[in-house]
């Protein structure tokens, strides 16, 4: 994979990395397409990181399916696609690990223990493989965004971090390779995650400036779908994840994260005060 980068860069072309677990949908082709507006070469990584699952989560039963990935990256206009093997990624006694202070430990991270480390270490080695100029992330995971900025800046990975917009199905549940985890039930259920997000920025775009008021009602919407929890429901700082107590006029960053069954479902949505309602 270096090699390759190696000359592609020789000969004066810029590459893009579009990392991913595979099980790809339209929000990851729509990072593919976006990487193509920021390079010349495209590398869509396919990877199902063990390091970022913890003991109970879902790696053995995460969804796989590389062939009709790999077309369906290439398609989109992937000119590579890498799909390293664990043991590659991993060899036998690897203890290197990348990790942040302050960042994992808050929430995805909190509820997650060891996943950001997990992805900031998979992060920089498919960094370090594809040695790219640009990575593509979505908006879709607000805290890797997060921290993957933060990596990149403080180790001087030299590389241009590019966020693209959540794609949604039409009645507003994100896209997720997760989704097909949820019953019927729960998938008629799972767009109030986007009607809470819509409903705290009607509502601060109305004038309300209590937050603790639009977060009771963010709540009272999610509750209405009768999820199995609410994991939790925050107002932001998009780059340090740090709690805000009131409308920061760049914007504030609500997110997320809701089960139902087994199922986590994570949404987030930049409000600002101003602009059209919907
Ligand atoms: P994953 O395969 O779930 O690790 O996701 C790979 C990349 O696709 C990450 O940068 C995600 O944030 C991004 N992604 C996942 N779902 C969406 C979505 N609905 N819209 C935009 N990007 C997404």
């Amino acid at each position: 994979m270096q090699d390759f980068s190696r000359r592609a860069r020789k000969g004066g072309r810029r590459i893009a990395v579009v990392p991913t677990m595979g099980a790809l949908h339209e929000g990851h082709l729509s990072l593919i397409r976006l990487a193509k507006a920021h390079a010349d070469v495209v590398i869509c990584t396919i990877f199902v990181n063990p390091t970022q699952f913890g003991p109970n989560e879902d790696f053995s039963r995460y969804p796989r399916s590389l062939d009709a990935d790999s077309r369906g990256a290439t398609a989109a206009g992937a000119h590579v696609v890498f799909a390293p093997s664990v043991d590659e990624m991993y060899p036998a006694g690897s203890q290197t690990f990348v990790d942040l202070d302050r960042l994992p430990g808050v929430y995805e991270g909190k509820v997650r223990p060891g996943h950001f480390r997990g992805v900031a270490t998979v992060v920089t080695k498919l960094f370090t493989a594809t040695l790219p100029d640009t990575a593509v992330f979505g908006q879709k995971d607000a805290q890797q965004v997060a921290v993957v900025k933060t990596l990149t800046r403080e180790l001087n990975l030299g590389i241009t971090i590019v966020v693209g917009p959540i794609v949604r199905e039409p009645d507003g549940l994100a896209l997720s390779s997760r989704n097909v985890y949820l019953s019927p039930e729960e998938r008629s259920a799972a767009p109030s995650l986007y009607r809470s997000l819509r409903l705290g920025e009607n509502l601060v775009r109305g004038g309300e400036r209590d937050l603790g008021k639009v977060r009771r009602a963010m709540h009272a919407e999610l509750v209405n779908s009768r999820p199995t929890a609410v994991d939790y429901i925050a107002f932001v700082h998009p780059d340090s994840f740090e709690d805000l107590a009131e409308m920061r006029p760049e914007g504030t960053l609500a997110v997320l994260a809701v089960r139902f069954g087994t199922t986590r479902l994570l949404d987030n949505h930049l409000m600002t005060t101003q602009g059209e309602s919907r």
